[in-house]
């Protein structure tokens, strides 16, 4: 081989490498959209507010999480790392002011809102340590002096927060799926005295089904979150992301703030969205277009209705009332696509234009236990026997 050959060899190799890495950048440089319709009036905002740093026990640097939230398509996000159990410490400090400051300047730039939070992990009283028992883990969020948490006491802790002024969540209910969610004393005293306002009814992969009915007896928000420790593959990679949808009057932290205060909340993960029934069926409305504005239809055929989801939710219909003569399978309006939705038309149908309305399940939208969304869509028929 001559040496030129080498060289040019060399050169295709340093070549393929310097292509191989700016594929790689191109792919992690690249934010997918997640369309989810505003509700009239507020903004729709994506978020998650539970991730942890290298300045707990996460595996990341703050800013990977933003870099990924952005990749997702998310707006907002908290970073929480815990308070009480910082194994890097020796490398990265003990100040949890560290995280969200060397995190902002990339949020800002992404137009991430970001949120400085921490964890407060304390073992359920008459245990002895704080994993995996998980059921007194709450985050605080908006909390600008996090060393004032530091308290031997869950309740201090938790009053020190308020001091602050932060909106407060009980995390995991129902640790990693292992336990089932119960409603401690320790859980009791504190949301008696006001001291948290939300709860994760889903973190990671997990729904506690448990806790569901305490959403609505003790008023609290709703929170989907990732307690991401790691890097994560891309939206589509892996599991699914679960997502805390904010229904927001602005756009910023400050909006962000009063909506969780306000329970303007919902939480997605996969298919299944859960929270109040004037938010889904906002979500709904926002979401799905018919066409066209009236069928024609002839006695013992199918007519086709065109359904348009604007968002990444899919909707999973079934029909709970249509008339005799019009019937229509249960059938999924897929998330970004238009689907079509099949209509049949009996032989007996009556000759004329009516104004059908379908009663449909939304069966994926949860709007308390055990309590799917019901929507109406009005569908003007004509049939025509000739
Ligand atoms: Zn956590």
């Amino acid at each position: 081989m001559t040496v030129r050959a080498r060289v040019g060899r060399r050169g295709a190799v340093i070549a393929a490498a310097l292509l191989a890495a700016r594929g790689a950048s191109a792919h992690a440089a690249e934010r997918r959209a997640l369309p989810v319709p505003d509700l009239p009036g507020l903004k729709t905002l994506k978020g998650d507010f539970h991730l942890h740093t290298v300045f707990s026990d996460g595996d990341v640097w703050p800013t990977v999480h933003v870099r990924e939230a952005w990749r997702d398509g998310l707006d907002v996000v908290a970073l929480t790392d815990h308070v009480e159990y910082q194994p890097h410490a020796a490398d990265v400090g003990t100040d949890l002011r560290r995280p969200y400051d060397l995190a902002r300047g990339l949020a800002e730039q992404l137009g991430i809102i970001l949120i400085a939070g921490v964890e407060i992990t304390r073992p359920a009283p008459g245990t002895v340590s704080p994993w995996p028992v998980g059921s007194a883990h709450f985050n605080a969020l908006f909390v600008p002096e996090p060393a004032a948490l530091a308290k031997p006491d869950l309740l201090d802790a938790l009053r020190a927060a308020r001091a602050q002024g932060a909106f407060v969540f009980w995390n995991h209910p129902g640790f990693m799926g292992t336990l089932e969610p119960r409603w401690h004393s320790h859980v009791d005293e504190a949301w008696r005295e006001g001291l948290f306002q939300g709860m994760e009814l889903v973190n990671g992969a997990d729904f506690y089904p448990a806790a569901y009915p305490w959403v609505e007896e003790k008023k609290l928000t709703i929170l989907a979150n990732s307690d991401y420790h790691v890097p994560t593959p891309p939206r589509g990679a892996g599991p699914p992301r679960p997502i805390t949808l904010v229904f927001a009057r602005s756009a910023d932290a400050e909006g962000v703030r009063e909506a969780l205060g306000a329970r303007r909340t919902a939480a997605w993960l996969g298919d299944e969205v859960w929270g109040a029934e004037e938010h889904l069926r906002g979500l709904w409305e926002g979401a799905v277009e018919m066409a066209p504005a009236r069928l024609d239809a002839r006695p013992g055929q199918a007519a086709v209705l065109r359904l348009r989801n604007r968002s990444a939710i899919p909707f999973r219909l079934r029909v709970i009332r249509s008339p005799t003569w019009a019937r229509a399978e249960p059938a999924t309006v897929a998330a970004a696509a238009t689907s079509l939705f099949d209509i049949r038309v009996a032989r007996e149908a009556p000759a004329g234009t009516h104004d059908v309305v379908l009663e449909l399940e939304v069966s994926n939208l949860n709007v308390a236990p055990g309590r799917k969304l019901v929507v109406h869509l009005p569908v003007p028929v004509t049939v025509r026997v000739q």
